[in-house]
Formats: structure tokens, C-alpha cells, sequence
């Protein structure tokens, strides 16, 4: 899955780490805040300065190179055009001779920081990490010696960079630097870019935005300004998040930050062919460029092209501040990629050439906790943690890993199942048991053997679940994610009064073990939650996505993402229902390769993408041309859609915004099938309570329409009508047809569980309690009414594990419980654990006389010899 949106965060991280942090005695850093104590005005600049800064902001470096060169021969006391010519020899990739710059201009302005600052970095650029701590520490001893000069806006920012590098705590810096210096020089936008960046560091998006709104009212034209609105907005409005990247590119279309992140988000949606032309702009703009090469060889990693990928990675390194900073970043796009095997190694890599890279270790304790390196994975978070204790995600995973251990473990046959210890009891040998189903059926139906073991956590807490899985807390809209080898998930706990079916959602995720293991985790997004969708409709009909009034009007209204490119369809859709259309379209494609093609080629096009082979390049292997199956596919979901209830008729009433009950009657009249009228007519009836007028319209949807089983559907409001009408038969009818075809309508297995115990028709009790528990094993009833009836059917050993589930649910008669457990095992055998209960139930009920009389019966009788029972889990272990 793609990354999901992150909001929320617990702590700020530490800004990303540099080869020559680290820190000064504490007088020494005293003194220094001393200086942003201090308070001053912002030096003066020349009129024509301001066409120099046009020119850097417009992108026009060459010319701007010239300016400043010109500028500085005549007035070579301007520090700003120093600043200027440096900063635009950087642009272009003229690393060296922007050095040579910043040494000459030092050697003017032989107390300058800003200077310094630039040249840190250049120092570090040109493979000089010497030269730049040196840069660095004069830096410290300047505004050390002489703290007044530096004390004005512009200083107090680089200096506040400068105490970030030193591992100072963003709060203080934000607020004794940042904030001192807007206060100071308001007309400064130096101040809010970096309070910007510092807030985007630590991923707070609202503080971003907030600084980036002022820094904009000071210098509209300045793309960097707008890219960074673009960051900020991308997780909470990616449609603004767009225009502002736009807005930056039409100030300056070279800006080469707006297009590395427009760059990182064609690749998050598989667009690779565009990412390698917006690459190729870049490198015309900047050849030397770290981050483009470094992508490259992303690129070329997934292009299975492994000569160019090291190729890649030498010229990203060779430039780069810290080289670390380029194995960083093809591994952190590997593992969002999937790939987390490859992502771990270069974090390796990155580690090996600066072992501090705190970012590094970071990804790479991610990394090892999804491919089940669990111990190192552990090891290494903490490190971090006590490294940096900003770091947010460390901090995150430290704190999870103290609830992990709470968990209890079930272990069987490959599968490590991690529960919270109350749920384990309810429901884990169920989950165990489904799992255990989903491994034999999909890895034989896919001809593969999974590598063992595959754990499994299902988490009642939904920010537990998030941690676990991204790192911090967010991601609400998902149930489960795969990782290859580690599945995590939330528990009905975790998703309020209307769950969806766990055991579908646990399907859904072992349906992704198989695929991702089979193709190396090389998979594109759409043809792995294809699989997993189709799958989850193969093992249960009632499970998975059907076609639905609204997805038969998107396929028709041409609203299907070509097949090359439905991967982009799951990254940033523009609502929840596109996101949901997107699962819906893979499934069908996936539907349509297996009846046109066979499962084989399925199997052919995963072996493909396994040896790294393109996804498109596969389809052709077996399709022919991709244009025709896109074409062919198209028609084939065309006819699907229209082949939905084809009696009816789909179009939109002609009808006043409220209407009222004669006029919707009035007008069905002259449309008597009409999907829409026919289902608000039937509600304004039973608005109006008129019950037995509304069989008429709701039986004919059911009957033309019986696949709908969206929000309000025909069956959800017949089974109400035939209630109030006090027609039972009917009403169970109704309820039976909609379970049948609906895995998580909750209300109507709830309301068939009473109905059935009315009747003591234990057998569809059962039934229904079981399909029930499906959906929630945590409610009580379903429990209660499972345990009645196998009792009831004198299945006694049947009857112990529902009977335990309502133990743990803390019941509110739990002599009751204890005493009917106690019946069950002496009926079983089990005496001793029978008379375990039956005393529990004397506890709770000493004058008990059911209870008092079992004691009794299991006194008397002879103790047959009860096998020890054997711990299937084990509370409390460290995971
Ligand atoms: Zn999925």
C-alpha cells in the first residue's frame, strides 16, 4: 500500500542529522543564546539588488551568476550579492567554483556567518568534511567573541540553523531564533521559511502553513515559498497542495525542489516514464544534482537494471553533503516501494559511510520490524530513541513495543498470531483458524510456500495499529496492511458500531503474503490489491466489493483509470469513493485475466514481476497489446455495469429538492422502474408509516436489483416494513436474503439471533451467531446465543469455546457462565477444570443450587484421567 495520509504526531523529531553534528560545552551554547537575546535592525541592501534576487527567483542562474559577478566588481561591500552568486553557482551545480566564491568573499567579510553557512555545506559538497566543521565550530566562536554583530533578523536565522545542526532543541530554536527574529524585522521572510521548514521537519503541517501564509505575503514570487505550501498541504489538501506546486513552477520553471517532490510522487504512482523526463529536466538545469541521480537509480532499480543503479548512486554520492544522504534516500523509496529488503541494505550502506545518520537508523528499524527482523528491528528503535529523543517515529515504536509485549502469542503451523490478551481469548483460535484456511487454500491455488513464519498483530487500539504500521499515529481508512511477511491489523474494537468483517479483512492481508512473497514484493499496487479483492469474493461471495448503483454510474460515465496506469488511481484519489472504485477496478481486471486467460497467466505475469520484469511488459506477454486489453477490459466492465439490473431505469428523477409524497408518486408513475424513485418513494411511505404501501415498490427493487447491499437498500427497508407489518415469516426471508449476500450487516444478524432464539431453532442459531462473530467477536450476544444453542444441540465440546469468549466479555451473571462452562467440561471429561468453575460460580453465588448440585455429581464421580492442557499461548512474551 501506498503511504497514507499522517497527521497527529506524539513529539517532534530531530531535523535530519549531518556528518559533523555535535555538541558544544554548556557555557559556551549559554553565551551564544545570550546573542539571540540580543536586538538589532537587518542590514540595508542596494535598489538593484532586487533584480538580482528576480532573477535567482525566476530560475535565471547563468544570468544571475553574471549579475552578481558584475555587481560584486563594483561594489564588492554588498554581502548579498555574494550571497546571491554562491547561491546560483549551487543551482547549476557549480559546486566548486561557488567555494571558490565563498572563499574570496570570506576573505572581505572575514566575520561573516551567512558566508560560512554557505560554505559549510559547499565544503561538504566538494568531499572537504574537514574544512566544513571547521566552518561550523567558527561559526559557534564568532558569535561567541563577538555576540552584538550577530544579534540583527537575518543573523538570528542562521544561527538558529546553525544550533539545529548542534542538535538543539527545535522548541528553543523556533522560539529564542525564529521567533525573536520575526519579531524583530518583520518584513524579513528569511524567519517564516525557516520556522516553515523547522515546523515540516517535524511534520507539523498546520504550524508550515501558517508561517509559509506570511513568508508569501512578503515575497510572492518566490518559488520556494510555494513548495513548500505544496509539502505542507500534500497529507490535508492535495488539491491546494497541486496548485501550489504549479504556482512555484510558473514563477520558476527550473526550481529543482518542486520538481524532485513532483518527481517522488509520479513514482509513488508507478509513473516512471514521466518521473525520467521530469528527471531529465533537472539534470539539464543541474547535472550534478544528488537527489536526481539518487532517483535515477531508483528508477532503475525498478526497471531490474542493476549496472545503472550503481552507477546512479556513485554520481548522487559524489556531490552529495553526505553521501549516507543518498543511500538513505533509494532505500527509503525502495521500502515505500515495497521492496524493504533492498530499502534495509542501502540504510546499510548509508550507515557504513556515517554510522550518526539518525534518519538511517530510523528507516531501517522500520525496515526490519516489516520483514520480521523483529530483535534488531527493537534494538535499533531504541537506539534511536536514546540518540535523539526527538525523533518521532523511534519515540513512537519504543513506547508500542511496551504494549507489544502484553500481547499474547498463539503459534501454529508458520503462523505467529499477536493479540492483545483479553481478545486472544475471544476470539484467537478463531483468527488462528481462519488463517491457517487462507494459507492452504491461496498458497496452493498460487503455487507458492510462503516463508515462515508470517506474523501477524491485530491491534484493538487504531493509533497502536498505526505506529506499528507507518510509524505515527494516522492512517484511519485502513483495516489491515501487509508487508510481505508481517501483516498488522485493527480489531473490531478499534472501528465503533459499524466493523467490518475481520475475517475478511484478515483474508484480504494473507492474500497479499502470498502475492508479495511470490513476486519478491516486486507488485504493482493495483494487480496486489486486485488479487486480494478477487480473492476475498472467491472464498466467500459475501465478502468482497460487489457492483453497486454507484460504481455501475463511474464505469459508465467513463471513470475507469487505464490499466497502465491504475496504480496512480490509489495515491491521493480525490475522495474516499475514488479510493474505493480503485480497489473495486482492480478486482474486475484481475476478474477478467483469470476468465479470459486462466489462472496460469496470472501465475506467468507473478513469476515475471518477481525476476523484475514490468507489469506492462507482462500483460503484453500475454494479452497482446496493452492499448487493445485496455480497450478490451473497458468494454468488458461496460457491459458488466449495464448488465446490472438492466429492467431498471437509472436515470436521475426530475424531482424539487425536498420532494414530497404525491409528487414522487406522481412521477413514478410515469417511470414506474426507476432505481432511485422507487427507493425514496418506499422511504417517504415509511416516513409516513404507511407500511403495506411500501412492499409494492421495495419488492420490485429486490427483485430487479437483489446485488444491492449499499447503505439504505431495498432489503435493509423491506425487513423493517415486514417488522412493524408484525410479518415474521417475511421478515426473516428478507434478513436471510440480505446476509446471504451481505458479510457485515450487522443489524440483521443481530435481529435474525433474536429471532431464532424465539423460536429455539437452534440450528440457525448457530448459523447466524457464527456468521455474526465474523463481524464482531467482541458482542456479547452472539457469544451467549452460540454457547445456547450447541448446548442446546448437546454438543458440549462445541459449546466451551464461545462459553470461555463470554468469560473474558465480562459477563454480567458470571456464576451463570462458570456454572454452564462446568457442564460442558464434565459432560466432555474435563472434571477437573469442571470443578475449577463450578467453584468459581459458588464464588460468585454461594447459594447456587444448580451449581451446589454439579459439585456434588462431580464428587461422586469417578475422575477419568484428564490430559494436562496444553498452553497454546504464551502471555506475556517479548515479541
Ligand atoms: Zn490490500
Amino acid at each position: 500500500m501506498t503511504a497514507p495520509k499522517l497527521t497527529g504526531l506524539v513529539r517532534w523529531p530531530q531535523r535530519t542529522a549531518t556528518c559533523c553534528r555535535r555538541r558544544q560545552g554548556v557555557l559556551f551554547q549559554i553565551t551564544l543564546w545570550a546573542i539571540l537575546l540580543l536586538s538589532l535592525t537587518g542590514p540595508l541592501h542596494g535598489a538593484d539588488l532586487n533584480e538580482g534576487r528576480k532573477l535567482y527567483r525566476s530560475g535565471s542562474y547563468w544570468e544571475c551568476i553574471e549579475t552578481a559577478t558584475g555587481a560584486i566588481e563594483q561594489t564588492p561591500w554588498i554581502e548579498t550579492w555574494w550571497k546571491l552568486k554562491i547561491q546560483s553557482q549551487s543551482q547549476v551545480g557549480q559546486y566548486t567554483a561557488a567555494l571558490q566564491t565563498v572563499e574570496t568573499g570570506l576573505k572581505r567579510f572575514n566575520t561573516s556567518i551567512q558566508l560560512r553557512w554557505l560554505g559549510q555545506e559547499l565544503y561538504r559538497r566538494n568531499g572537504m568534511p574537514e574544512k566544513a566543521l571547521e566552518m561550523v565550530n567558527s561559526i559557534g566562536e564568532l558569535a561567541n567573541q563577538t555576540p552584538w554583530r550577530y544579534s540583527d533578523a537575518t543573523n538570528r536565522v542562521i544561527l538558529g540553523r546553525f544550533f539545529l545542526l548542534q542538535g538543539a532543541d527545535p522548541r528553543q530554536v523556533l522560539e529564542l531564533a525564529y521567533d525573536r527574529a520575526k519579531k524583530d524585522q518583520p518584513q524579513l521572510a528569511d524567519s517564516w521559511i525557516a520556522s516553515a521548514e523547522l515546523a515540516l521537519d517535524k511534520q507539523d503541517f498546520g504550524l508550515a502553513q501558517e508561517s509559509l501564509k506570511e513568508a508569501a505575503k512578503l515575497i510572492p514570487d518566490d518559488p520556494e515559498v510555494h513548495y513548500l505550501m505544496a509539502r505542507a498541504l500534500a497529507a490535508s489538501d492535495p488539491v491546494r497542495a497541486t496548485q501550489s506546486l504549479e504556482q512555484a513552477f510558473k514563477l520558476n520553471p527550473s526550481h529543482i525542489p518542486s520538481h524532485i517532490l513532483r518527481i517522488d510522487r509520479l513514482i509513488d504512482s508507478e509513473q516512471y516514464e514521466e518521473a525520467r523526463k521530469a528527471l531529465r529536466v533537472v539534470l539539464g538545469v543541474n547535472i550534478r544534482h544528488p537527489s536526481a541521480w539518487a532517483y535515477q537509480a531508483v528508477l532503475a532499480h525498478l526497471s531490474n537494471d542493476p549496472e545503472s543503479e550503481s552507477l546512479w548512486q556513485q554520481a548522487s554520492r559524489q556531490w552529495n553533503v553526505d553521501t549516507a544522504n543518498t543511500d538513505h534516500l533509494i532505500g527509503r523509496k525502495l521500502s515505500q516501494k515495497y521492496r524493504f529488503e533492498e530499502g534495509a541494505h542501502y540504510q546499510r550502506q548509508a550507515l557504513q559511510a556515517n554510522p550518526q545518520h539518525v534518519r538511517a537508523q530510523a528507516q531501517l528499524a522500520q525496515d526490519l520490524l516489516r520483514i520480521g527482523k523483529e530483535t534488531e528491528g527493537w534494538q535499533l528503535a531504541e537506539k534511536v530513541n536514546e540518540q535523539d529523543p526527538y525523533d518521532v517515529v523511534a519515540h513512537n515504536l519504543v513506547t508500542l513495543q511496551e504494549k507489544l509485549a502484553q500481547f499474547t502469542t498463539l503459534e501454529e503451523a508458520g503462523i505467529v498470531l499477536r493479540m492483545d490478551k483479553r481478545e486472544a481469548q475471544i476470539y484467537g483460535q478463531r483468527a488462528m483458524k481462519l488463517l491457517q484456511r487462507a494459507k492452504q487454500t491461496l498458497c496452493s491455488k498460487y503455487k507458492m510456500e510462503v516463508a515462515e513464519p508470517v506474523i501477524v498483530e491485530i491491534f484493538p487500539d487504531q493509533k497502536d495499529f498505526a505506529i506499528r504500521t507507518f510509524g505515527v499515529p494516522g492512517g484511519a481508512g485502513f483495516l489491515g496492511v501487509c508487508f510481505g511477511k508481517v501483516i498488522t491489523a485493527n480489531s473490531p474494537a478499534s472501528q465503533g458500531a459499524n466493523p467490518s468483517n475481520w475475517e475478511a479483512v484478515l483474508w484480504h492481508e494473507f492474500c497479499h503474503v502470498v502475492t508479495l512473497q511470490k513476486t519478491n514484493n516486486k507488485m504493482p499496487r493495483w494487480l496486489s490489491e486486485g488479487i486480494s479483492v478477487y480473492e476475498e469474493r472467491q472464498a466467500n461471495p459475501s465478502w468482497g466489493q460487489p457492483m453497486d448503483a454507484q460504481y455501475r454510474k463511474m464505469i459508465l460515465d467513463g471513470e475507469l483509470t487505464p490499466i497502465s496506469k491504475l496504480s496512480g488511481a490509489f495515491l491521493q484519489p480525490p475522495s474516499p469513493m475514488h479510493l474505493q472504485f480503485a480497489y473495486y477496478q482492480s478486482s474486475l481486471v484481475v476478474g477478467y485475466l483469470i476468465k479470459n486467460y486462466g489462472i496460469e497467466v496470472v501465475h506467468r505475469i507473478l513469476d515475471d514481476l518477481g525476476v523484475g520484469m514490468p507489469i506492462n511488459e507482462s500483460l503484453q506477454r500475454y494479452t497482446g497489446s496493452l492499448p487493445d486489453l485496455e480497450k478490451e477490459f473497458e468494454q468488458f466492465a461496460q457491459q458488466q455495469a449495464k448488465q446490472l439490473a438492466p429492467n431498471l431505469d437509472w436515470s436521475e428523477p426530475e424531482l424539487s429538492p425536498r420532494p414530497v409524497l404525491a409528487e414522487v408518486k406522481a412521477w413514478l408513475e410515469q417511470h414506474p422502474r426507476n432505481y432511485l424513485a422507487l427507493n425514496g418513494y418506499a422511504q417517504l411511505l415509511m416516513r409516513n408509516k404507511q407500511w403495506s404501501a411500501a412492499v409494492e415498490p421495495l419488492q420490485l427493487l429486490l427483485k430487479e436489483f437483489p446485488e444491492d447491499i449499499s447503505s439504505g437498500c431495498a432489503y435493509e427497508l423491506l425487513s423493517e416494513v415486514y417488522r412493524q407489518l408484525k410479518n415474521l415469516p417475511q421478515e426473516q426471508a428478507t434478513l436471510e436474503q440480505w446476509i446471504q449476500r451481505d458479510n457485515d450487516a450487522l443489524s440483521a444478524q443481530l435481529r435474525l439471533l433474536e429471532i431464532y432464539a424465539e423460536q429455539e431453532n437452534w440450528q440457525e442459531l448457530a448459523r447466524v451467531a457464527e456468521l455474526t462473530l465474523a463481524v464482531n467477536p467482541l458482542l456479547t450476544s452472539p457469544q451467549q446465543h452460540l454457547a445456547a444453542a450447541l448446548t442446546a444441540m448437546k454438543q458440549p465440546q462445541q459449546s466451551i469455546p464461545p462459553l470461555q469468549a463470554l468469560l473474558a466479555l465480562d459477563p454480567r451473571d458470571p456464576a451463570d457462565v462458570h456454572y454452564r462452562l462446568a457442564r460442558s467440561l464434565q459432560e466432555t471429561g474435563k472434571h477437573s477444570s469442571a470443578r475449577r468453575h463450578v467453584l468459581q460460580a459458588l464464588e460468585f453465588a454461594p447459594r447456587y443450587r444448580d451449581a451446589h448440585r454439579l459439585l456434588l455429581e462431580l464428587a461422586k464421580s469417578p475422575k477419568p484421567v484428564e490430559a494436562a492442557p496444553k498452553p497454546s499461548s504464551s502471555p506475556g512474551r517479548n515479541p
